[in-house]
């Protein structure tokens, strides 16, 4: 029987991401197929509320590295934490949230511990006994079921693949872990766009694509570069979807055209591109080609505007396709939302 613990660590506000608390979910779950418990093990400046949030979630105890060395994202201190815990623990398989801070530690925890790694984990679950993660490769053309004989075993789960655990708060008891750690690294400062100006929203509601369709001429023989960027930013402001974007769109830059100053090569969604996890999307002046559509394989309910009604949308891709002019849908939409 494996010695399971979930390890997460803390937000600048001492709380838990919502992606920490989906692969709590997902830990809970595989606890129970497998017919044991699981331990917590959290990391960060101070721990105690994050601990006392998910108190009731069923586990068997709570390990604690805190202190001000473990409140940022630091590759040396991350990774003693999250060894020390591990080891304290037992753990044989350990689950993680597939966090930026996290996906950066990971493979240096399983390695210090002489163990295994499994990144992006899509799914998790438990059959004839045995665990069986679920990964995407090539580019999310292939999806494997994988098991591992292999011990100890980390494995970190993707964002938006489970439901977060919510309404289990209460009062947690922690056991502080004693870690031995000498860096050379200092964090003085972090340098981000404010949120605003960070259009890639991953944990968004909705996926809004925009196409190369909003820089093209219009029924008036004209582009309308600044009204799209309006429409598109007025938009985003109103309902703080993700950005995304198609190739032909982020590629005009290259080719010396107007371009949405926003818009970079990040943005884009498609074969080449990301493969975004929002439920919702609303893809807009965008054809829906086979290499862009591709890259909606995760996106449940899709929605496009565009003027062709024979458009790739309507090809059995798009549940709603609106045969309209986005210009005047955003317009619309817009004034909705009272942008
Ligand atoms: C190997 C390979 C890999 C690729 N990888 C990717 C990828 O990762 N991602 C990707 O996106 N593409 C990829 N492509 C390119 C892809 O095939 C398409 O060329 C691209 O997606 C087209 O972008 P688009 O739909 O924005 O532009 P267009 O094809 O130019 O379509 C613009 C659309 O806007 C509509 N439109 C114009 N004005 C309006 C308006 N006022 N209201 C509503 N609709 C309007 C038009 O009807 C048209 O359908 C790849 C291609 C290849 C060969």
């Amino acid at each position: 029987m494996d010695t399971i613990l979930y390890l997460a660590h803390t937000e600048a506000d001492g709380s838990l991401s919502k992606t920490a608390k989906e692969a709590l979910s997902a830990v809970k779950a595989l606890a129970q197929g497998l017919g044991g418990g699981f331990a917590v093990g959290l990391v960060g400046r101070s721990v105690q509320a994050a601990a006392d949030s998910i108190a009731g979630c069923g586990a068997t105890g709570f390990f604690a590295v805190q202190g001000a060395d473990y409140d940022v994202s630091r590759y040396a201190t991350d990774t003693a934490a999250c060894t020390a815990i591990c080891k304290q623990a037992a753990a044989t398989l350990v689950v993680a949230p597939a966090t930026a801070r996290f996906s950066r530690c990971l493979p240096g925890v399983a390695a210090r511990l002489g163990g295994r790694v499994d990144t992006q984990c899509t799914g998790l679950v438990v059959e004839g006994g045995e665990i069986v993660i679920n990964r995407w490769y090539y580019r999310q053309r292939m999806e494997s079921l994988q098991t591992r004989t292999q011990r100890p075993w980390v494995i970190s789960v993707a964002p938006c693949c489970f439901l977060p655990e919510e309404g289990c708060a209460g009062s947690a008891a922690l056991t502080e872990v004693a870690v031995q750690v000498v860096t050379r690294t200092e964090v003085v400062g972090v340098e981000a766009p404010s949120a605003d100006e960070q259009t890639i929203r991953p944990e968004a509601e909705v996926l809004f694509v925009a196409g190369a369709g909003w820089t093209k001429k219009q029924a008036d023989g004209t582009t309308h570069m600044k009204e799209a960027e309006q429409h598109i930013l007025g938009f985003l402001d109103g309902t703080k979807a993700s950005l995304g974007s198609s190739k032909s769109l982020v590629d005009l830059s290259g080719e010396g055209e107007d371009v949405l100053s926003f818009m970079t090569h990040l943005h884009q969604v498609g074969q080449t591109g990301a493969t975004p996890r929002h439920k919702k999307g609303l893809a807009t002046c965008c054809h829906g080609e086979e290499p862009h559509v591709v890259g909606w394989r995760f996106i449940a309910e899709r929605r496009a505007v565009n003027l062709d009604a024979g458009c790739g949308w309507a090809q059995g891709k798009a549940d709603v396709l609106y045969v309209a002019d986005a210009f005047a849908v955003m317009t619309k939409v817009n004034e909705l939302l009272g942008k």
